[in-house]
Formats: C-alpha cells, structure tokens, sequence
C-alpha cells in the first residue's frame, strides 16, 4: 500500500503530544501496526484478515499529526480510519471518538461495503484493530483459555489433560488455540494453509511443533494423549480437506472448533485453490471466490457435525462459519451451538469480561507490578491466580508490555483505580491504558456470537452497544468507539469500546471510577433485562440499579 513504511510506538516518558491521554492514543494507534503485533502492516491490516487501524497511509499520518496537537478540551472525530473532524469539548469528553464500517441495515452487505471501500470511503475496523487496543494474540488467549476451561470444566471434570481437540487457523486470534489448549493439560491439532503463521506460532511459543504430515500429527497426537501430556502441533494444509479426512479416518478427537477467518469468504481458502494462488484467486473473481468458498466450508462444517455425531464436544468459535456453510445449503450447521451460550454467558451476566491494559512506559517490569497488584486485590479467585501467574511465564510480549485479563462488575474499577494509584505513586514508570475487547458483556450485539441464543429472543436487538458508547462516553473514557462487523462479518454485529488513561491523576481516578463500573454494568442490565435470573442476583447484590425491577 503506498506510503506503507515501519510504525513503532515510543516507549518512555517523554511526551509527543500534549498530555497523556492523546499521548495514549497516538501510541496506542501505532503500537497496533507495530510489526511484532500487526498480521500486515505494510496493509494496515492488524488482526482477523482485513482489521485495520486506519484507512490508509494519508490518514494515519493525519491521525498522527492531531493527535500530537489536539488539546485536552478537544475531540478529534474518526470516521472509519480517517480523522474528518477536531471538536471543541471538555476535558470529561473522550479525547477521541470513532465510528467505524457502519452501514445502514439494508445496505450492510459486504458487497456493498467493498464497493464503498474500494471508492476509498470506508474501512474494516474489527473489533479492537480500528479502536487501537490489540495487544497481539494474548488478548485472546486468555478468552481461549477461559473457554477451553469451560469445555474442560463441562465434559472432562475440569482438566484436557489425556483429550486432543481439533482446530483450525493460526492467525491473529485463532494462533491462540494450542497454547490455551496445552495451559489447559490438552492435545492440540491445528490445521492452517500459510506456513508463514505455523513458524510465526511456533517462534512465539504459542505452538511447540510442526507435524511433517496428517499421520505424523495423528501420531504425536495419539503419543502425547496417551502420556496425558500436553501437546501442541501444527499441520500444514488446508481445512477444509483435512477436518474431513480425519473424520473419515475415525482419528481419535474429543473436542472440534474452527478459527480460520470464515467471517470473510475471501479470507478463507477454498480446497483446490493453491496458498501461492489466494491473492490472485480472489482478486480475479470475487463473486466465484466467494461461492467456492462457502462450498468448502459446508465440507468443513459437515464434518465438524460429524465429529458432535461421534460424540466429540463441537462449538463455533465466532468466526460464522455455520452462517456460511448454511448460506452454501448445508441444513445441518448449526447443530452445534457457539461458544457464548455453550460457556461464556454465565460470567456476562457478572459483568466479566476481557479487561486488558498495556503499560505505556514499554517496560515489561510495570506489567509485572500490575500482576502482582492483581494478585493482591483478588486473593480468594484461583483460577485468575494461575492466568496470571501462568501468563507471566508463557506469554511473550508483542510491541507494549500489555496483560489481560476477565474481570467483572466491581472488580475492574477496583483494579483500574489500584493501578492509577501505582502511577500516581511513581510504581509504575509511566501511564497504562485500561481498555477491552469489543466482545464484552454489554457491549455488542452479534447473533451468530455473543447474544446468539438470548433467553428472551432479543439476538439482533442493537441498541445495547449504542448505549454502553454512550455511557462510556458521559462517564469520562478516553476514547470510545461504535463499529459494524468485526469478527462475525457484515450485517451481523454492532459493538462498542472504550479505552480509559490511568495517569495518576485525580481526574483519571474520578473517570476511571465511573467508567470501569458502568461499562461492566452494562453487562449486568442488558442480562437482567434479557431474564437471567443470574445477572438479577448480581444486581442486588452489587447494588446495580434496575428501574424496572424497582418500585
Ligand atoms: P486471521 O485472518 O489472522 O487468521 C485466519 C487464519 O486462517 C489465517 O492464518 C489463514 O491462513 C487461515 N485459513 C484460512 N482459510 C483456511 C483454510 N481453508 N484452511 C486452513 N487455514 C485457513 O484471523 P484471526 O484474527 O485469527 O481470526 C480468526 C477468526 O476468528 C475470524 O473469523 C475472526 O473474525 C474470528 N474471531 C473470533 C473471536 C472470538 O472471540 N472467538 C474474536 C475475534 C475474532
């Protein structure tokens, strides 16, 4: 892309721009392109095929350019990935506000946003790419391995120790799968067509090894099972011609997902289309591409339905691939359920969710600090005790030291304010930023995902993330930012983020008081109000008010 050049986040306490907070920003925005944490910088691309952090190369240097100006009673306005606007606000009003892929229902078609990308006037933002708070595959991986701990926890008395689950895709986000599996005792298969990402995997320590073949997997799979040992072990070729082959074979599977980027049918490969060939593939005849693709992954889904049928634990794992195998007339495919109902759903209704932060300093020594301050506020939470221990062994830092970690409603206000003091008290050796996934507990709407299977039917009801922006943005975020599609595709999410400073201000405090209860709170009402007698206990219990649960 031209104008593409290396991006690197400065690391210290020296300032670009005016204040910390645009500061956070700026770095923030660079660190996602940064080329130990982006999947294509030179594209702009950070994570989940086509994510990008803005819309061209022009545009992030307008980015760049007001961020490092802008003042503290400003607003700088994006509109997917390109500034169009600087406001005057108040210093409580977010520094930045961003609104992108956003299409009108009808309109919502991903041939409709392509022309309209291709005309330059829109971007795909994803979920954390366009909302500069990616922090490489460690902000999934905790997700992943909270969820493999639940798939542990129902079908195999809490351990995948002696199991071997089968996946797929070691991108951005799937190159978490066989580190979340080993932490969690299993075996891991994981099949993904460029081999640039096993290696990639493999040097970052989220995948131990490399099998030569199918049988050569089969067989380190079958060894390691046995020894009830932890294995990772990546395949080269293409899922969609491999998932069936084993089912064919009856290879011994307890647990079947997928994380290639279905989402996209132009960012999953088709059988009989060569890797080397992709590009050029999809370029030449979208329309076909696009067909082709969905045919395979109806060869793929089918055979994820076969291994439910032989018994195995099966689970979309929010990339629509049932939706495009569906649309490719396969009936069968969503007779397995996504991970959100199957799991996830119990912790919304709590408010937790990914809570991640990143030390703008770029000394892994102040993550550390806020480990063990972790640590301290929550002793009695075990399983948090071993993420965050295990995450300080395992996890390898991309670009800013960063961790996350779930966390829900009156507990991540309590560590956000912790943390703002250790920068207040010179602990830490410069700022963090305090933010989170779009895939939260009140934050999105996304029914192939995380409100698939509401017990009220309210699915596609899309004014819950409206609201959490708006919260989020009266109740002092730093930046906040409303996005289309993200990982599910086109016409099928709308979901929101915030990203609030700690730099040890008294103001930071008061903002980050209100921003860090209210944004979990969202979580806990949108689940009272969808009926989960659960979400209702937390309510009272944590005093969350519900007007019409009062009076
Ligand atoms: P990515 O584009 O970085 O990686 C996808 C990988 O799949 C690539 O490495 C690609 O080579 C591989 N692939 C594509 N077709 C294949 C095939 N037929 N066989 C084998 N490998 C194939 O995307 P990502 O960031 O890793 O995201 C993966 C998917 O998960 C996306 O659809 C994304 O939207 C979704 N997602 C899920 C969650 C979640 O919480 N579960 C969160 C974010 C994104």
């Amino acid at each position: 892309m031209e104008g593409a050049r290396p991006v690197r986040a400065a690391r210290g306490t020296q300032l670009t721009a005016k204040t910390w907070p645009q500061e956070a920003a700026l770095r923030m925005l660079q660190n996602n392109l940064d080329p130990e944490v982006a999947e294509h910088p030179d594209e702009l691309v950070v994570y989940g095929g086509t994510g990008r952090a803005a819309r061209d190369w022009p545009s992030f240097d307008a980015l760049v350019r007001t961020l490092t100006t802008l003042a503290d009673d400003e607003t700088m306005l994006v509109q997917s990935g390109r500034p169009v606007g600087v406001m005057r606000t108040h210093e409580w009003a977010p520094r930045v506000l961003i609104a992108n892929s956003n299409l009108v229902g009808d309109w919502a078609t991903w041939e409709e946003f392509r022309r309209l990308e291709a005309l330059g006037l829109t971007m795909y933002g994803q979920m954390t790419a366009g909302s500069w708070i990616y922090i490489g595959t460690q902000g999934i991986l905790q997700g992943t391995y909270e969820t493999f701990a639940a798939v542990a926890a129902k079908r195999f008395g809490g351990s995948l120790a002696g199991t071997v689950t089968l996946t797929a895709g070691l991108g951005g986000m799937g190159g978490a799968q066989p580190l979340a599996v080993t932490m969690n005792g299993g075996v891991a298969i994981v099949v993904e067509c460029d081999p640039s990402r096993i290696t990639r995997r493999i040097e970052h320590g989220y995948l131990d090894v490399q099998a030569a073949t199918v049988d050569d997997a089969l067989r380190l799979a079958d060894d390691a099972r046995a020894s009830r040992r932890p294995l990772s072990i990546g395949v080269l070729g293409n899922a969609a011609r491999i998932v069936p082959d084993l089912l064919r074979r009856g290879a011994a599977v307890d647990v079947v997902t997928d994380q290639t980027s279905a989402h996209d049918p132009l960012a999953y490969l088709p059988a009989g289309v060569a890797f080397e060939d992709w590009a050029a593939e999809r370029s030449k005849d979208p329309a076909g591409f696009t067909q082709r693709a969905r045919e395979s992954m109806a060869a793929h889904v089918e055979a994820m339905v076969g291994f439910l049928d032989a018994g195995a634990e099966v689970f979309d794992y929010g990339n629509s691939i049932r939706g495009e195998a569906q649309l490719a007339g396969f009936d069968r495919a969503f007779a397995f359920p996504g991970f959100v109902p199957a799991y996830i759903r119990p912790l919304f209704c709590e408010g937790k969710g990914p809570f991640r932060w990143a030390a703008l300093s770029g000394d892994p020594a102040d993550i550390a600090a806020t480990d063990r301050a972790i640590l301290e506020l929550f002793p009695d939470n075990e399983p948090l005790a071993r993420w965050i221990r295990m995450a300080g062994e395992k996890v390898r830092f991309q670009g800013l030291p960063a961790r996350i970690c779930w966390l829900g409603y009156g507990e991540r206000d309590r560590a956000g304010l912790r943390f703002n003091e250790l920068v207040a008290a010179g602990e830490l050796s410069a700022p963090v930023v305090i933010g989170r996934d779009h895939l939260d507990a009140g934050s999105v709407a996304s029914p192939y995902r995380e409100t698939e299977a509401m017990a009220d039917g309210s699915d596609a009801i899309a004014d819950w993330p409206l609201l959490n922006a708006l919260v989020n943005t009266a109740s002092g975020a730093t930046w906040v930012s409303i996005h289309h599609g993200g990982g599910v595709g086109m016409g099928r999410s709308i979901h929101a983020g915030q990203v609030t400073v700690a730099d040890g201000t008294p103001l930071a405090a008061e903002k980050i008081a209100r921003v860090l209860s209210n944004d979990p709170g969202m979580g806990v009402i949108r689940h009272v109000d969808a009926g989960y007698d659960h979400a209702a206990d937390v309510a009272e219990r944590r005093g969350v008010r519900v007007p019409m649960r009062e009076g």
